[in-house]
């Protein structure tokens, strides 16, 4: 259908189709961009909020698709780690791998039978998978990514039955379960994808939602192929318009994150919700997000300013993303997850914060209640470490 004169198609609201959604302008020189697989990206991007749906998003360009695809082409998942999903430390079911800990949060509030049938929709190299083969063993288990590059991995993974490729896979069965871990902000058009997946659930069937909380996580702006930012109102503006009946919506079950559980078979859902403010309190948060970057990399280039060898705490997005914004005028990376310390980032080594060298400065790119936990854990230790005290003091 063609667009009413003045509208392009990359100025609509690509989760609700709203044609006028307000940009968000950056104040400071546009920060960079790094891939969820943790890579550097060239470029930069431009967001915009829309007042119907209340989703702050990048705008959806052939520039933009062409650059996910090529980071999908050459998906390099958890790397710093070779493979090993991050760690979630002392959450309320314990520490351990984080689709662990979301699988189970999830089995203590729905009753599974013994026995179903789940699909992984975004399997990756099959973490999650081989998460819920230990917790429920005699469930038959299917991955599905968009290209087949990790098809003989999670194929040889216990309990798979099946690996499909490709958005739209012919899929051989229903499931009890599909689980969507870090997809849905992936998606140009969640809600299609949403009525679209749930046609392959059982009639009692569920669909399992994790996802970055923009609200919690601010980073996720940073990542080049998250198109929608999604927090607590545009996720479930997002569930409703798909039709689906909402069993569980918790922004505390995972740090950072939205975990739903939602269904075909329960009551309806009603309408999306109302736009309330019009999205006011959603734009003012992103540009304060925005400022919040410019003062994390104001302060990094203090620190580097002051001569000492410079590491920067954690290996994953804010990291990098401080690495390229200092031109990679970095010395090394600094990560308490065992898995990750030994390890490379872009070259530079990941180090345990008890070796890091004395008289380096090591900064904190994350907000203050965590820079503070991270400061009182290494107490014993003579580290000069860094944050930033605006960064979302508690
Ligand atoms: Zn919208």
């Amino acid at each position: 259908m063609p667009n009413p004169p003045g509208h392009s198609a990359a100025t609509a609201c690509h989760i609700c189709g709203h044609l006028d959604v307000e940009p968000l302008e950056q104040k400071g020189k546009p920060f960079r961009l790094v891939s969820s697989d943790v890579q550097p990206v060239p470029g930069t991007a431009e967001f915009s909020i829309c007042p119907r749906c209340l989703t702050v998003q990048k705008t959806i360009t052939p520039t933009w698709q062409a650059m996910a695809d090529r980071i999908y082409a050459s998906y390099d998942i958890n790397h710093q780690s070779q493979g090993a999903e991050p760690t979630i430390f002392d959450s309320a079911k314990g520490s351990g791998p984080r689709s662990l800990i979301l699988l189970r949060n999830f089995l203590d509030m729905v009753d599974l039978a013994r026995e179903g049938r789940l699909l992984d929709f975004g399997c990756s190299n099959g973490n999650l998978l081989k998460s819920f083969h230990g917790l429920r063993p005699d469930w038959k288990l299917s991955g599905a990514e968009l290209f087949d590059q990790w098809k003989d991995t999670v194929l040889a993974l216990p309990g798979v039955e099946a690996f499909y490729s490709g958005a739209n896979a012919a899929y051989a069965e229903k499931f009890d379960v599909i689980s969507l871990s870090h997809v849905l902000e992936h998606i140009p058009d969640p809600i299609s994808f949403l009525k679209e997946i749930s046609g392959h659930l059982t009639p009692r069937g569920r669909i399992l939602l994790a996802m970055p909380n923009l609200r919690q996580n601010p980073s996720d702006l940073i990542i080049a192929d998250h198109c929608s930012h999604f927090d607590e109102n545009s996720l479930s503006y997002v569930t409703h318009a798909a039709g689906l009946h909402t069993e569980l919506f918790s922004t505390e079950m995972l740090p950072k994150e939205l975990v739903a559980v939602l269904s075909v078979g329960g009551p309806s859902a009603g309408p999306p919700l109302a736009a309330g403010d019009g999205g006011k309190a959603s734009r003012e948060r992103c540009l304060f997000y925005f400022k919040l970057l410019d003062e994390v990399r104001e302060a990094a280039k203090s620190c580097r300013e002051e001569g000492q060898p410079l590491g920067i705490m954690g290996s994953s997005i804010a990291a990098l993303w401080t690495m390229m914004e200092l031109d990679s005028k970095v010395d090394f990376f600094v990560d308490e997850d065992r898995n990750r310390v030994g390890h490379q980032l872009l070259s530079l080594p990941i180090v345990d914060p008890s070796r890091v060298p004395e008289g380096a400065l090591v900064f904190i790119p994350m907000s203050v209640v965590v820079a503070e936990r991270i400061i009182q854990r290494w107490k014993g230790h003579a580290i000069d470490f860094r944050y930033v005290p605006t960064n979302r003091p508690g």
